[in-house]
C-alpha cells in the first residue's frame, strides 16, 4: 500500500494528497481514499479503483481541511471490498482519527480478541482498522493522542508504517523493524510544513523537499508547533524489506540516499559478473527489469536493445480477455519486437520470479518472434518463502522456487540458461550493513516471529 499525510493549513491539502497518492499508485491499485480534517470535522472519500478513477476536481473540492491523510490499497489481509478501503476513520474520546496503514500485522487474532472484549464492533476485516480501534481504546482510557497511540503501537506486531490524522495534527510511525518505508518531507517556509509519504516520489510530485526517513520504532508528531520525534520502541532495528529495493518501490525513489534505479543497475552489473553468458543482446522485462538490464549490459559489454514493448495503458484489467485470447497467450501488456529479436541470442532480465507464469509466457513469445537462444537472468535470489509483512507473494505452494530447483525451473520455462543473483550479491550491492534488511522471502528467516496459525494460512 501507499500512505501519505500532510499538515499544511495554508494549502489545498486534498489536492496535494491526491497528487501524492498519484505518485504512489504503484503501491496499490485496488482502492484509494483521502480524509481531511477541518477542525474537529472529518471529510472522507474512498472507493475501489485507481486514484484517477476515484477522485476528480469536484470530489476533491468537497474535502476541505488543514490536514490530509491518503491511502492506496493493495490487499494482503481483508478482502478486496469497498468497506476495506482506507483511511479507516474511527471515533475516540478526543475526536475522530483517520488512519492509513502500509504493512501487515501478524498478531491480529490476539488484537481482535482484545478489541472484541471491549465490545468494539469491527466493521471491516482489516488489521488496519484494528490499529485504529486500539488507539481509540487507549485514548478512551484517558491518555492523550501521542501516549495513547504509542501504547497501541506496543500492542501491534508485524509491519506497520502509518499515517494517523487527528483534529490537532498527524503522526508518522514505523514499526520497530522499519519493514515498510516512510519518509518526511518539508513544504513551504515561514512556517515550514511537513509531509509524510511512503516514498520520496510522493514528495517530488508536490514540490516538497526530502528531510529524512521516519526511523524504525519512531513516531513523529506534527502539529501547529512543528515536528516532534519520539523513539517509542525499546528494541528498534533496521529490517527494511529488501523487496522494496529490488522491485516494489519506484526506481526514482530515494532509499539510503540514492535512487533505487542506481541500486538496481548495480544488481545487473553484479549479475553480469556472477553469471555471464555469450549473447547478441540483453534487455529487461518492462518496467521492473530495465535498470538491471542496463547494468548487465554495461558490465558485460553485451549490447542493450529493447526486445519487449509495454503498453503503458494496461493497468488492472477489469475486462477479462476472451478465452481465445487467453489461450493464445495474450500479449496485451508486453509485445515482442520481432525485428530486434529475429535470429538473435538474447538475455532477458527480470527483477524476480514469483509463480513463473509471466516468465513462461514471455519466453514463448520471444521464441515465436524469432529469438534463437533465450537466457534468463534474475536480479534477485529465488523466492522460496511467502511474505507475512505486506507484499503479496502468495502461498508457499504457488512459489515456483519453493518446489523446484533452478535446473527444473529452467526446463519449465524452456530457457537455454537461467541464473539468479546471489543473496550476498543482492545485499552487498545495497552498500549498507547486510543485516539491516528483511530478506525472509529468500531465506525463511523472519525478523518478526510468525505465529503457527498464521504460518499455516500460507502453507509454510
Ligand atoms: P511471476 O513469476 O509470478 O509470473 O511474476 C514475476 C513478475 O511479477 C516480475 O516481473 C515482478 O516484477 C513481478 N512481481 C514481483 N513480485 C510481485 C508481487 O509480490 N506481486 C505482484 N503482483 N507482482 C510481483
Ligand atoms: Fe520484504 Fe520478503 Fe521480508 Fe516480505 S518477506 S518484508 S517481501 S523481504
Ligand atoms: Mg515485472
Amino acid at each position: 500500500c501507499g500512505v501519505f499525510g500532510i499538515y499544511a493549513p495554508d494549502e489545498d491539502v486534498a489536492k496535494l494528497t491526491y497528487f501524492g497518492l498519484y505518485a504512489l499508485q504503484h503501491r496499490g491499485q485496488e482502492s484509494a481514499g483521502i480524509a481531511t480534517f477541518l477542525g474537529d470535522t472529518v471529510h472522507l472519500y474512498k472507493d475501489m479503483g485507481l486514484v484517477s478513477q476515484v477522485f476528480n476536481e469536484s470530489v476533491l473540492s468537497e474535502l476541505p481541511g488543514t490536514i490530509g491523510v491518503g491511502h492506496t490499497r493493495y490487499s494482503t489481509t481483508g478482502s478486496s471490498r469497498r468497506v476495506n478501503a482506507q483511511p479507516a476513520v474511527v471515533d475516540t474520546r478526543l475526536g475522530k482519527l483517520a488512519l492509513a496503514h502500509n504493512g501487515n500485522l501478524v498478531n491480529t487474532v490476539k488484537l481482535r480478541d482484545e478489541l472484541v472484549k471491549d465490545s468494539i464492533n469491527l466493521v471491516t476485516t482489516t488489521d488496519s482498522e484494528m490499529i485504529a480501534y486500539a488507539i481509540a481504546q487507549e485514548v478512551g482510557a484517558g491518555l492523550d493522542w501521542l501516549d495513547g497511540a504509542i501504547k497501541a503501537f506496543h500492542r501491534c506486531e508485524g509491519a506497520f508504517s502509518l499515517v494517523v490524522g487527528t483534529p490537532v495534527g498527524i503522526m508518522g510511525v514505523r514499526d520497530p523493524n522499519g519493514i515498510r518505508p516512510l519518509v518526511i518531507g518539508t513544504i513551504g517556509s515561514n512556517p515550514v510544513r511537513y509531509v509524510l509519504s511512503s516514498e520520496t516520489c510522493g514528495l517530488d510530485i508536490i514540490g516538497a523537499d526530502y528531510l529524512r526517513d521516519v526511523e524504525p520504532g519512531e513516531v513523529v508528531w506534527i502539529t501547529e508547533a512543528g515536528l516532534a520525534s519520539y523513539h517509542w520502541s525499546k528494541k528498534p532495528q533496521r529490517k527494511l524489506c529488501v523487496f522494496e529495493m529490488i522491485y516494489f518501490a519506484r526506481p526514482d525513489s530515494l532509499m539510503h540516499n540514492e535512487t533505487l534505479y542506481s541500486y538496481r543497475m548495480r544488481l545487473g552489473r553484479r549479475l553480469a559478473i556472477e553469471s555471464p553468458v555469450e549473447a547478441d543482446i540483453v534487455f529487461g522485462v518492462p518496467d521492473s527489469g530495465i535498470p538491471a538490464a542496463i547494468g548487465y549490459s554495461q558490465e558485460s559489454g553485451v549490447k542493450y536493445a529493447e526486445g519487449l514493448i509495454k503498453n503503458r495503458y494496461v493497468g488492472r484489467t477489469f475486462i477479462q480477455p476472451t478465452q481465445a485470447m487467453r489461450e493464445s497467450g495474450i500479449k496485451m501488456k508486453l509485445n515482442p519486437l520481432k525485428d530486434v529479436l529475429v535470429g538473435k541470442r538474447v538475455i532477458i532480465i527480470d527483477d524476480s520470479i514469483v509463480r513463473g507464469t509471466t516468465s513462461r509466457k514471455l519466453v514463448k513469445a520471444l521464441r515465436d518472434a524469432g529469438a534463437i537462444e533465450v537466457h534468463m537472468r534474475i536480479s534477485s535470489p529465488p523466492v522460496t518463502h511467502p511474505c507475512f509483512y505486506g507484499i503479496d507473494t502468495d502461498t508457499q505452494d504457488q512459489l515456483i522456487a519453493a518446489r523446484f530447483s533452478v535446473e527444473e525451473i529452467r526446463k519449465q520455462l524452456q530457457v537455454d540458461s537461467l541464473a539468479y543473483l546471489s543473496w550476498e550479491g543482492m545485499l552487498e550491492e545495497t552498500q549498507e550493513d547486510t543485516n539491516s534488511f528483511c530478506s525472509a522471502c529468500f531465506t525463511g528467516d523472519y525478523p518478526v516471529a510468525i505465529p503457527e496459525q498464521v504460518k499455516r494460512t500460507k502453507l509454510v
